[in-house]
């Protein structure tokens, strides 16, 4: 971003332009736009006009130097009259309204007005020289100033000099001073206008600065907050699951009958410890896991692995479950189906969690598909269905599809987020943790892969899972 200087030295400019005393003539009309005025003003009245900041310096000059100047210029004593002319010149005192009329030896005039605007005055003008109207002969001043000046000269030269009326002068020194009125008024808002810009645009850039810095900082805390949460969630987890160990195989001995016969009910109590403690387990080990994906620790082995292999295991581990909710499990394999690049342990760990979601949000009676075949990465849609596209850009793509309670378009996206479950109210009637697609996303990220979701026609829902294929396959 544009480099606006530091806010106090802006803001004191603005100040002075408004209401100080440092305008600067040269700040309000540009050099080219002054020599502008300066020679088309020549060009009108043939009377060279020279205007001077405040500070002396001049700014815009116009008019060739005169015959009997440049002849006076030459003789040594002439050289000195003339240059004590224009020092005096110089040096005059002007009122802030009005005009000083400085007279040179030669008899010529010049007329010097100041330049206000706003009641500051920003510089001189100095018009002439040029010979009054009434100034017909050569004066004596001019022949006295160098014994060498050869009267005939001086009588041929001076009357080139410009010669004009004082009341002709007045108007000139009025319609100048009307112009320059104009142009700095002009110049003035112009300058004002931009530096109003500036100004707000200085604001703006600030607020936004400081808003960045406010994002910044407020980024970096969630960030150390998030570190700290996962490295919480990774010791509490694991020093749970050392005792949790402890209980589910006491719970086994027991009710393996190690130490002795269990009365009936004994056995159905155990029975419960044992089968919550495996729940507990598979939370921990699922908040292990999330806490290992979070802060990158998470060891993912690069293999090739068979799909079709994968799906029949967790199909054969899953099939009790289903069974029990009186949902069919359908497997679908494309013959001949590449294999992936990626870790068989948590891509095993991605569609059981999948598919033991299907079953559950599935109704009695429903069927659970698990389709596998080649994909690629652009077929993005809710068609179900393969299309097999150029080979580089291919993936393996697995679908599993339920006919269950579905999932409201709103919600598709955050049920990635860790914990967040659609019905997360106390009467919910699916039990869980709203861990496993959080898992899920960032195993398939892992492996360069995308998990998606689309909803099942007429009704359920369809997961897609895209995972990269082997480096064999590709360049076949
Ligand atoms: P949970 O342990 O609750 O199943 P998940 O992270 O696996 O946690 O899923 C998060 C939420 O997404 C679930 O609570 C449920 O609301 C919704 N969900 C996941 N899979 C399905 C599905 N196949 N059908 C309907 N809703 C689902």
């Amino acid at each position: 971003m544009t480099n606006l200087g530091p806010a106090h030295e802006w803001d004191r400019s603005l100040q002075e332009l408004t209401l100080g005393s440092h305008l600067r003539l040269e700040d309000l009309v540009d050099r080219d736009a002054l020599g502008e005025v300066v020679r088309s003003f020549h060009a009108l009245f043939g009377i060279a006009l020279r205007l001077f900041s405040a500070e002396g310096a001049l700014l815009a000059e116009s008019g060739a130097e005169q015959a009997i100047c440049r002849y006076l210029a030459s003789l040594s004593k002439g050289r000195i009259a003339c240059r004590q002319t224009v020092d005096r010149a110089r040096r005059a005192e002007i009122p802030d309204a009005g005009e000083v009329v400085h007279t040179c030896f030669t008899g010529a005039e010049y007329r010097i007005y100041p330049i206000m605007y706003d009641g500051r005055r920003l510089g001189k003008a100095v018009l002439g020289p040029f010979l009054p109207a009434e100034v017909t002969a050569v004066p004596a001043s001019l022949l006295e100033a160098d014994a060498a000046i050869d009267p005939m000269q001086a009588r041929l030269l001076l009357p080139r000099m410009p010669r004009a009326k004082a009341e002709t002068m007045t108007l000139i020194a009025d319609h100048l001073k009307r112009t320059l009125d104009l142009i700095l008024f002009s110049g003035h808002k112009t300058l004002l206008t931009t530096q109003m810009h500036l100004a707000s645009v200085r604001e703006s850039y600030r607020e936004l600065s400081d808003k960045t810095n406010k994002l910044q900082e407020a980024y970096d805390r969630l960030k150390e907050l998030d570190r700290l949460k996962s490295d919480f969630l990774g010791t509490v987890s694991h020093e749970l699951r050392t005792p949790l160990t402890s209980i589910i195989g006491y719970s086994e001995m027991l009710a393996g009958g190690m130490v002795g016969d269990l009365a009936p009910e004994q056995r159905e109590f155990i029975q419960i410890i044992h089968e919550k403690g495996n729940q507990l387990l598979a939370l921990i080990l699922d908040l292990l896991d999330l806490s290992k994906l979070e802060s990158g620790t998470i060891l993912i082995r690069k293999g090739s692995v068979a799909i079709g292999t994968v799906l029949e295991d967790v199909i054969q581990t899953l099939a009790p479950k289903a069974k029990a909710r009186s949902v069919r499990l359908d497997c679908d394999v494309a013959a001949d189906l590449p294999e992936v690049v990626g870790d068989k342990d948590r891509i095993r760990q991605v569609f059981l969690n999948l598919c033991d979601n299907a079953i559950k949000f599935s109704f009695e009676g429903s069927v659970v598909r698990i389709c596998a075949g080649v994909s690629s990465p652009e077929d993005v849609g809710e068609d179900v269905g393969f299309v097999v596209l150029e080979p580089s850009r291919r993936t393996v793509e697995v679908r599993v599809l339920d006919q269950g309670i579905g999932i409201p378009l709103a919600e598709r996206e955050r049920i990635f987020d860790p914990f967040y479950q659609v019905d997360s109210g106390s009467t919910r009637q699916y039990e869980g943790s709203g861990l496993g697609l959080s898992i899920v996303k960032r195993l398939v990220d892992a492996h360069g892969g995308r998990v998606r979701v689309f909803a099942n026609v007429p009704q359920g829902s369809v997961f897609s899972v895209e995972l990269p294929i082997g480096d064999k396959r590709r360049q076949a």
